[in-house]
């Protein structure tokens, strides 16, 4: 097991979002506001975050998760599942860490805000008033861009782009496919969540094969051109999984964007027209904000405008979208940027309900992928707001990415500290020190 230290650990989960808040702040949030009520949708990396850094901050604050899962599946290292890196149960974590200290925890879903009466309505028929409303409910699919696909179809071609029983779908349906079967992968323009996702999921599902079923094929049909990681990707598809990634890129003269699908006849349909029969169809659909932040009325098209100084909706007053469901320019849409953006949306509740100032945040993120074992590769930036000509914007600074051929030795170290950010996570945004950094 790798051990991390306290400057690792806050190396690792961005820890910046704090900064220019004193305890004596958080502690006069608590005092001046008593039990000031804040509720958060969506307990996944960065609504977790959010509550509980309120929540140890300023402990006589109220603080409510509404969370539709008893049980959180991380959708960050679930690709390591069907590469056989890691066990399906590793991915799983309880809110007892949350619940621990004080959070309420409600297994339940938030169908409806009104920002008016500040109240939040649940599917159960209960209500939630709050002084400050946190979304962070992640992705919806826009089922309507490919034909044919619905929640239904997703049940025999699954997305897996949110963990759990879909995960295990796409799994089980990979260990009953005959040794020369053709797995397809259907990969949406961006933006979405996880850029270099698709392209680790390429490599795990191709290393199940090569070990299991060496006569099958990957098939990835791509609506983009280029993409994330893209030169040391390739690499790894030559290297390792030659003659089973079979990977189509969008050009001038094919439209790789899968537009139709049939689940009854198992064909995947490009926009070229091009139909392709498989064995396993894993369909990743475009997204957008997850459906409650539209019913809240924070979307501006498929996502959320924010401030990027707090992440507070620039749409709908005491209310925040973070994660997933916001627009973060050139962040991406990933755990480490949503548990980094939940330190900010965290220290500017706290500053905003002692009427006190804070400095502007700074956000960080890190995305690693695994490629084969011990072979992982990461890009990734830090980011703060900036305002020219009036428009607010978050600014890349450092980034850094993975190139081709590099030594063993350096992305074996990729590989450790991407196992010690999961666990460094999963710390910080669920009070759960059960994520052990171990490939099982
Ligand atoms: C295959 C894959 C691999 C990935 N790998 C990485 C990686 O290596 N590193 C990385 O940083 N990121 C990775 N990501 C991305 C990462 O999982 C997301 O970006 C991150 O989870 C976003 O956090 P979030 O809080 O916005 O949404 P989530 O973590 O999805 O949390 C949203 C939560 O809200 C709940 N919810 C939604 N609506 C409601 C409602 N109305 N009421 C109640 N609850 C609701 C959902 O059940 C969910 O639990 C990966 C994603 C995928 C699909």
């Amino acid at each position: 097991m790798t051990m991390i230290n306290r400057r690792e650990f806050t190396f690792l989960v961005g820890g910046l979002g704090l900064a220019g808040l004193s305890p004596a702040l958080f502690r006069s949030a608590a005092i001046a506001q008593g039990s000031a009520k804040v509720v958060i949708v969506g307990g996944g990396a960065g609504g977790a975050t959010v509550a509980r850094i309120v929540k140890a901050q300023a402990p006589q604050l109220d603080v409510t998760i509404v969370e539709t899962q008893p049980i959180y599946t991380t959708c960050f290292n679930s690709n390591h599942y069907f590469g056989g890196f890691r066990t399906f149960a590793s991915l799983q974590h309880t809110y007892e860490g949350l619940r621990k200290l004080g959070i309420k925890v409600v297994t339940d879903t938030a169908f409806d805000v009104d920002a008016v009466k500040k109240i939040v309505a649940l599917a159960g028929g209960t209500t939630l008033a709050y002084d400050r409303l946190v979304l962070s409910p992640g992705i919806a699919f826009k089922w309507e861009a490919i034909e044919g696909y619905s929640p239904r179809a997703a049940e025999v071609m699954p997305h897996a782009w949110k963990a759990g029983e879909q995960t295990l779908l796409l799994m089980r349906q990979l260990e009953a496919m005959d040794d020369g079967g053709v797995v397809v992968m259907a990969v949406p323009d961006n933006p979405y969540r996880c850029p270099p996702g698709p392209y680790e999921r390429a490599c795990m599902i191709a290393h199940f094969l090569k070990t299991r079923k060496p006569k099958s094929k990957l098939v990835v049909l791509d609506a983009k051109r280029t993409f994330s990681k893209q030169g040391a990707f390739e690499e790894a598809f030559a290297k390792y999984y030659d003659g089973i990634i079979d990977l189509n890129l969008t050009n001038e003269i094919d439209d790789f964007r899968v537009v139709g699908v049939d689940p009854a006849t198992m064909e995947v349909v490009t926009a070229s027209g091009t139909r392709h029969k498989a064995a396993v169809a894993n369909i990743i659909p475009p997204q957008k904000a997850g459906d409650i932040a539209h019913v809240a009325g924070c979307a501006d098209g498929d996502w959320c405008p924010i401030d990027p100084a707090s992440f507070a909706s620039t749409e709908v007053a005491d209310v925040y979208v973070l994660g997933d469901s916001a627009i973060a320019n050139q962040m991406p849409k990933s755990a480490f940027s949503a548990n980094s953006q939940g330190k900010a949306v965290a220290a500017d509740i706290l500053a905003n309900l002692a009427g006190a100032e804070r400095y502007p945040a700074r956000y960080r993120n890190t995305c690693w992928s695994l490629l084969a074992a011990d072979d992982s590769i990461k890009i990734g930036a830090s980011y703060k707001p900036e305002n020219k000509d009036g428009q607010a914007f978050l600014e890349a600074s450092g980034g850094f990415v993975s190139q081709r051929s590099e030594s063993a030795q350096v992305r074996k170290q990729n590989y450790e500290e991407s196992l010690a950010w999961y666990h460094a996570i999963i710390l910080d945004a669920f009070n759960d020190d059960t994520a052990m950094v171990h490939k099982g």
